[in-house]
């Protein structure tokens, strides 16, 4: 039996591919093992998103071949569909597959026997046309369960749509199968991931669907106690949406919206198809019906021609606005993007000092978010995730408590009350016999 093993850089929707991926392995008969377990075969996601990615690669092939130097390295991913040619280059790299290819490397890989030179098996993006459904079981708790892949949209720092396609997506009577499938197992929460989920609904070019009639179906779902939406673009985010969302069974508090910039100039030179003024409604529209919901904004800085002046818009624009916490992302050139062409560039030592500046201003948002819920009673689904004897878990608002640990609680929804914040800044929650404390 052959041994194979997995590495994934990047997002959740890799995780739920390769996850996916190593499930056919099995199904075929190869034996799943840890990178350290001397495999005869490695499989790894790459992303194009990710700093250096070319190095994390190169770095990850030297590692591989230094635990089993007669193994088959297989590049797949992003970055794989990006740059075959260069991936092939890296020594000890034994074949590399595009998006397109990726979901058939058993077959195309016949026996992952050893050839003189590096197989490329990546045709041009046009091809990855067809929806390649994944979920992944990677811990007992949550599950990504890919929806949609792709992005129509060209917004002018992105190389998604390059390496990722045009917008596609599972049917809602698939989505419900996995879900269901899912829902057997002990898994308690759902991440919905792709690239652009509002988009969800199209297949073969053509919108069949909608995704408030996903969201409607899956709440009926039983079995699963929660489903989060991991990020949607806020020009995709209904009002249907956001009062289905405030009065369901299953859906959580909880929307991760990226911004980019709060800069309409910006906004508009990163081809973004909403201006601030949009983003501030669906923010306050999610916080009229659900004072307590917790929401996430991707944030870049250092965009060409971001001056300092339109730098500020920015940070007194996100600094007003009722938001929980940031995901900082300080921009960085990447080929074949209309970015790369455009003048103004931010030297490097701004774009750090911006970028610092909003990882402090979301440490701020988040101690006031979590203020603001003290007193507040929530069910905190615990994780296996352990660190100085502390176990963690998250509400369903996704605040991150730490508590005692006790392996009885793992994978368990326990409601507690967040009844005060320590001299960290964790909250903690008091209950006969146990204290919890967030952070
Ligand atoms: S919406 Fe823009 S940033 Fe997001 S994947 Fe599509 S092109 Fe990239």
């Amino acid at each position: 039996m052959k041994k194979v093993a997995f590495y994934t850089l990047g997002c959740k929707l890799n995780y739920s591919e390769t996850s996916t991926i190593s499930r056919m392995f099995e199904a075929k008969g190869y034996q799943k093992v840890e990178f350290e377990q001397n495999p005869d075969i490695f499989i790894i996601n790459t992303c194009s998103v990710t700093e250096n990615a070319d190095k994390k690669c190169k770095k990850i092939v030297k590692e591989a071949k230094k635990i089993s130097p007669n193994s088959y390295v297989t590049i797949i991913g992003c970055y794989a569909q990006l740059k075959p040619q260069e991936i092939s280059e890296i020594e000890g790299v034994d074949a590399v597959l595009g998006a397109a290819e990726k979901f058939r490397l058993i077959e195309l890989l016949d026996g992952f026997a050893k050839e003189q030179e590096t197989k490329i098996l990546a045709s041009e993006i046009q091809e990855a046309n067809i929806f390649n459904n994944a979920y992944s079981i990677h811990d007992r708790t949550r599950t990504f369960l890919k929806v949609q892949d792709g992005c129509n949209y060209g917004c002018a720092f992105c190389t998604i749509p390059l390496a990722r396609g045009k917008s596609r997506s599972d049917s809602i009577n698939n989505i419900l199968d996995s879900a269901r499938e899912i829902a057997k197992t002990d898994v308690k929460e759902i991440v919905l991931t792709g690239v652009n989920i509002g988009d969800f609904g199209v297949h073969e070019g053509k919108r069949k669907e909608k995704f408030s009639d996903l969201v409607q179906a899956l709440d009926e779902i039983e079995g699963i106690d929660r489903i989060r939406i991991s990020s949607i673009e806020p020009n995709l985010l209904t009002n249907e949406v956001i009062e289905f969302v405030s009065q369901s069974k299953r859906f959580v508090p909880h929307f991760h919206i990226p911004l980019q910039s709060g800069s309409n100039t910006i906004l508009r030179k990163m081809g973004r198809r909403y201006l601030r003024e949009l983003y501030e409604d669906r923010v306050n529209k999610i916080k009229t019906l659900m004072p307590h919901c917790c929401i996430g904004v991707d944030v870049i800085v250092g965009f060409p021609g971001e001056t300092d002046e339109l730098f500020l818009e920015t940070y007194n624009f996100l600094n007003e606005l009722d938001i929980s916490y940031l995901h900082v992302f300080t921009y960085s050139e990447r080929a074949n993007t209309r970015a790369v062409e455009m003048e103004g560039v931010v030297p490097m030592r701004k774009r750090n000092e911006r970028s610092k500046m909003l990882r402090i201003l979301s440490e701020k948002k988040r101690r006031k978010f979590y203020e603001e819920n003290l007193g507040k009673t929530f069910t905190v689904l615990f994780e296996e995730d352990i660190e100085d004897g502390k176990m963690h878990g998250f509400t369903e608002n996704y605040i991150r408590v730490a508590a005692k640990y006790d392996p009885v609680l793992i994978n368990e929804l326990k409601t507690l009350k967040l009844s005060g914040i320590n001299e960290k800044g964790n909250v903690e929650v008091i209950e006969p016999d146990m204290v919890y404390e967030t952070h």
